[in-house]
């Protein structure tokens, strides 16, 4: 299976963020079942379909599609790169590229994205469980590394 293949979920009835209005990103429950910590991963309901909100001024990680329950960045075992702004979040969780060795490996005149590409490429990527959003990464670490210039 391709993780960074496009979800061919079909969208749910409320994909809209209940926090912030804006629109989010269905992910896979094995993400929650992943990352969540364990007295959340004991509330979740796994009927439902959860989202993921990209907003980075919204406090809200993940929404139920029935906007009864939403998860917070302290709900998670891991810190969550849209909503943190720390040199020692990961951008790519896979592979452990933290803002800060992004920034080193820049630095040092080397290529993070071509060596994340080639362990993608060799299928050795697992997004949908290592990364809050449930998705690839690769986006992320493009736009962080042209944030640079
Ligand atoms: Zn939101």
């Amino acid at each position: 299976m391709d993780c960074c293949a496009p979800s061919s979920k079909v969208e749910t009835a409320k994909t809209n963020c209940p926090s912030c209005g804006e629109k989010g990103k269905s992910v896979p429950l094995i993400t929650l079942k992943s990352l969540l910590t364990a007295s959340s991963l004991e509330t979740i309901e796994p009927e439902n379909t959860y989202s993921f909100c990209p907003t980075s001024s919204c406090n809200t990680v993940y929404f139920s599609d029935t906007h009864t329950q939403t998860f917070e960045e302290d709900a998670l075992k891991v810190p969550v790169f849209q909503k943190n702004s720390s040199l020692q979040v990961p951008v790519c969780y896979c592979f452990d590229w933290t803002r800060d060795r992004l920034i080193q490996s820049v630095n040092d005149n080397q290529r993070p994205i071509e060596h994340i590409k080639n362990h993608v490429q060799s299928n050795r990527c697992g997004c949908e469980v290592n990364n809050p959003q449930g998705a690839c990464c690769l986006g992320n670490v493009t736009a962080y590394l042209r944030s640079l210039n």
